[in-house]
């Protein structure tokens, strides 16, 4: 009998989930426990790290794990990186479930940076109003360009001060749509909007916003990701989980 773990934290994970419960799939759902409130999932969860690719190896074994799903973020590449180390050194087949990246279409002003520094050496230019649509861990690194007014939106009230000195912040967890964002854009002055290429719908809402407005914006690249088998949709997870042999030559995005 199937026995998953599936490692979330985005829409994505939260779709396959609710596939496997329906399903009476047996599974786990995997949070890392950045969240205050993780949203509650249809089968059983556990939250927190693993201890590297030796602790999930060795949770894989420990709970008979027969199929690792990786549904996390795309810039959660550390942890995807783990998952395709920890899945061959305890023989579970493995696959991750991703969202495209976004593309830009031709009305749209996009400049694309590799990373987070890329991104704040970008800034060295005349103040602006930037909306950092970054979420809390990477507000910090923006200190380094302290002359611009930062909009940053989080999930979560900050337990920690934000070291950016000239900022305001909004506290929402979303559903955003295109006409709210529009809206704060608007309000609240954006010059330019700094995001990640996320992909997927459920933060597609700025970039409509933006174009809506002609703000440019500044796209942080994907990482790097290991090689792996990979779906876009939760419904081919479980065709691959029914007939892991049909599927075994499917690679790459
Ligand atoms: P990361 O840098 O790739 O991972 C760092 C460490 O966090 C991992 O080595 C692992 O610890 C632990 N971890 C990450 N995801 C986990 C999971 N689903 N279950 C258990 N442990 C996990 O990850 P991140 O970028 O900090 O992202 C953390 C979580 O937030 C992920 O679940 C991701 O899907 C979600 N998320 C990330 C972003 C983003 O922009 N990065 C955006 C939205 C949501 P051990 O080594 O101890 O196992």
């Amino acid at each position: 009998m199937p026995n998953i773990l599936l490692l979330g934290g985005t829409t994505e994970a939260s779709a396959l989930a609710r596939l496997l419960a329906e399903r009476d799939v047996s599974a786990t759902f995997s949070y890392a426990g950045r969240t205050e409130n993780p949203r509650a999932q249809p089968v059983p969860i556990r939250i927190g790290g693993f201890g590297g690719v030796s602790g999930l190896a060795a949770y894989l074994r420990d709970h008979r794990v027969t199929h690792l799903v990786d549904a996390t973020h795309p810039f959660a590449a550390t942890m995807s990186a783990h998952a395709v180390e920890a899945a061959r050194i305890a023989g579970v087949p493995h696959a991750a479930l991703s969202r495209p990246a976004w593309r830009p279409e031709p009305s749209d002003d996009w400049r694309s940076v590799a990373d987070i520094a890329g991104a704040v050496n970008a800034l060295a230019v005349p103040p602006l109003r930037v909306m950092l649509a970054l979420g809390r861990m990477h507000a910090d690194a923006f200190a380094a360009q302290p002359h611009h007014h930062y909009l940053l939106r989080f999930v979560d009230a900050p337990s920690q001060p934000i070291t950016l000195p000239n900022h305001s912040l909004v506290v929402d967890r979303g559903p955003f749509g295109i006409d709210g964002d529009i809206r704060l854009m608007r309000d609240r002055g954006i010059d330019l909007v700094v995001c990640k290429n996320a992909g997927g719908s459920g933060a597609q809402a700025k970039l409509a916003a933006a174009r809506h407005l002609h703000l440019p914006v500044l796209m942080i690249d994907r990482p790097a990701l290991p090689d792996r088998l990979e779906f876009h949709r939760p419904q081919d997870v479980l065709d691959w989980i029914d007939h892991a042999a049909s599927f075994g030559n499917e690679r790459g995005v």
